[in-house]
């Protein structure tokens, strides 16, 4: 049996982006080990919540409640704080993750790594997935840590950009997205590019449809981030399904085509 890394930039990522792979990898009798490198202290804060700690607070308790959900036996905390998009005051807080460097950071990852004696690593693709500065850190500090605790799997999350093309298109056509007000797939990003990745640069597609209602509950366990008007509260379950069964990742040296099921041998 493997032992699963996972790392993310903020409470709530380990579930919308990754879920499903991660209670499939825990129902098939992996270890599963969630890494979170910030405490999401620049999240919405719901009424009563008056500081960023007590916000973060929150949130720890908030991710044990969906490592729960999804099985994972291990929750693991870097302790930085979160970076805003581009241009956001917090950014030039010497604490936020885009100012640790990366080295710092994986050496901080790749202990973790070595004391559960990760066999697989997930972090993010190249632009982690829309540009936010904590999730282009993931990527580089993950691939660090990997190199230094020489963990060769490594699997970065994306979103499928093309797949989310074809939602939209659906969608249009229901006559549920009024035009105008529909978000552009193509359109840059935080960091000036397209969310995601185009489909034909992946190399993993995993079928997680057996896994969306663990995934749709530890998400909402995110209940701070999460409010009854969000979008994905208002996601009808069949549309859910299609836009958060499967489950897309890129692995370096493996070939595109055909798509590889599963990230486990
Ligand atoms: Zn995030």
């Amino acid at each position: 049996m493997g032992v699963l890394v996972a790392f993310h930039a903020h409470p709530d990522d380990e579930s919308i982006s990754s879920g499903g792979t991660l209670a499939r990898a825990v129902k098939e009798g992996h270890t599963v080990v969630l890494v979170v490198a910030t405490g999401g202290e620049h999240g919405q804060r719901p009424p009563g919540v008056d500081d960023a700690e007590a916000l973060a607070e929150l949130r720890r308790r908030e991710t044990q409640e969906s490592c729960a959900v999804l099985g994972i036996q291990h929750l693991e905390w870097l302790g930085y704080h979160d970076s805003g998009m581009t241009g956001w005051p917090q950014n030039s807080d010497k604490r936020a993750f885009m100012n640790v460097s990366v080295e710092e950071a994986a050496e901080q990852l790749a202990a973790i790594l070595k004391k559960y004696g990760a066999t697989v690593l997930t972090t993010y693709d190249w632009h982690g997935n829309y540009g936010h500065p904590d999730h282009i850190s993931v990527h580089k500090v993950g691939y660090r840590a990997a190199e230094i605790a020489a963990v060769s799997e490594v699997y970065e999350a994306t979103m499928n950009r093309d797949s989310f093309r074809r939602l939209q298109e659906m969608a249009r056509g229901s006559g549920e997205v009024a035009e105008g007000e529909e978000f552009d797939v193509d359109g840059p990003a935080d960091d000036g590019n397209p969310m995601g990745m185009p489909e034909n640069e992946l190399t993993h597609r995993i079928d997680v449809s057996s896994y969306l209602e663990q995934k749709r509950e530890s998400l909402f366990k995110h209940a701070s981030q999460i409010t009854d008007s969000s979008f994905v509260s208002k996601m009808p379950p069949e549309v859910f399904a299609i836009a958060f069964g499967t489950e897309w990742f890129l692995k370096r040296g493996v070939p595109t085509e055909p798509k590889q099921d599963w990230i486990f041998s």
